[in-house]
């Protein structure tokens, strides 16, 4: 697979996790609860991070969140979940963190958004922020976002463009105002003596073209860890495609050292979705490893029968019960390839260049379903137990190629 070089960052300790550099690219994601419910926020936090967010973000609204923090902290060590937690502020965040000393303290990193810091009193409570971090020896990022997006300095920017002889699209002002807020913000946070190590920075937008440009633009201009996500992504499969084109072209430029995957969960839905869909980007990029690949053909009209896709979805299935216990147990587990094809055509082929295939039988064909092992055929399966036994030949493979944790 080809190499992705990474841009050159400084890197960022986010409560022991190193955030930039050669470091793979951390995921992180964001709960969804009242902050001030401990044991809810607790639960979604510990969820989140056993499904593999390395950091979580949580909102720190008001007085009750901000002193909940501390006790969400403790709540996930008992219950053996600790994952650093980031406090996202908006408007009153110079208050809280100097307000509740134990949340300032809690929190491995404080997410500031320069467009709702104070209005005309912006850098006396930004200032304030940063005085707080750099009390409490942590990070802070700059997380600008267009839907609130410094007004005064987009307005400066619009009107000197305006008195151009030829102006500029508005658009294109907008992200270089995008930018300049993020670089302002990061130049008066180390002012005040932010170290630039403890500085990651952000500019999200909602469209695909725009965070791609954006990204450029400030990847160009500073060395700055950057976190990578398309805000207001969306629902369901709107969410997870945008999110994965605008994050997927920027990592493979090499731009990104953290990601955030902002799915809409449908009401009651999974919080833990946006997690699984951010594992899936960095794997399917080769950038990291969390579970085995299936590769599963999509079927078609030799496989009318239900026949196939029950028996594709119970080998998916077993993968992903078992993977939490064999990531536990064996080392480089993740990185195995396993795959699941409709019928003879494509999958034997599709085997051979898998660690472990099995071709199940299509519609009218024998109902025999050879596995290839490392390329070579291993045994035909036939019968009514096809897929038990296939899946004892994939314990087999488990336990004989990766070693013991
Ligand atoms: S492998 Fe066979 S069943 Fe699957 S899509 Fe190709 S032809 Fe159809």
């Amino acid at each position: 697979m080809a190499e992705v070089r990474r841009r050159k960052s400084v890197v960022v300790d986010v409560g022991g996790v190193k955030v930039g550099g050669e470091h793979p690219v951390v995921l992180q994601s964001m709960t969804n609860t009242d902050t001030a419910d401990v044991e809810t926020t607790a639960r979604q936090v510990a969820a989140l991070a056993a499904a593999g967010s390395e950091l979580v973000r949580v909102t720190v609204n008001n007085d009750e969140a901000a002193a909940a923090v501390p006790r969400i902290a403790e709540r996930l060590a008992e219950m053996g979940a600790a994952v650093p937690i980031i406090g996202d502020f908006h408007y009153n965040g110079h208050l809280l963190l100097t307000r509740h000393e134990g949340c300032a303290r809690a929190l491995a990193k404080y997410r500031i958004n320069p467009g709702n810091v104070g209005g005309k009193r912006h850098d006396e409570h930004f200032r304030a922020i940063i005085g707080v971090a750099v009390a409490n020896a942590k990070p802070v990022r700059i997380g600008v976002n267009w839907g609130s997006l410094d007004q005064a300095l987009l307005t400066g920017m619009m009107d000197a463009n305006a008195a151009l002889p030829e102006p500029r699209d508005a658009r294109d002002v907008t992200m270089d105002a995008m930018v300049e807020s993020a670089l302002r913000s990061a130049r008066l946070a180390e002012e005040c003596g932010l170290p630039h190590d403890r500085i990651v920075v952000s500019a999200k937008v909602s469209g695909v073209q725009d965070l791609v440009e954006v990204y450029r633009k400030l990847a160009a201009r500073c060395d700055y860890p950057l976190h990578l996500g398309l805000t207001e992504a969306g629902l369901g499969s709107k969410g997870v495609v945008a999110s994965t084109a605008g994050i997927a072209i920027l990592l493979q430029e090499g731009i990104g050292d953290t990601i955030r995957v902002s799915l809409t969960p449908p009401p009651g839905g999974d919080r833990t979705e946006e997690v699984l869909v951010a594992q899936q980007i960095l794997q399917s990029l080769g950038l990291r490893s969390f579970a085995p690949q299936v590769t599963a053909c999509p079927g078609c009209g030799r496989t009318t029968s239900t026949f196939f896709q029950e028996m594709a979805d119970d080998i998916q299935r077993y993968l992903r019960e078992q993977m939490p216990v064999w990531r536990g147990r064996y080392r480089g587990v993740e990185e195995m390839r396993v795959a699941v094809m409709g019928c003879v055509v494509n999958g034997p082929g599709e085997s051979k260049h898998a660690d472990i295939g099995i071709s199940l039988p299509g519609t009218f064909e024998e109902p025999t379903a050879p596995v290839y092992v490392d390329g070579r055929l291993l045994s035909t399966l036939r019968g009514d137990d096809i897929v038990p036994r296939f899946l004892a030949i994939l314990n087999d493979y488990v336990e004989s190629h990766y070693a013991p944790r």
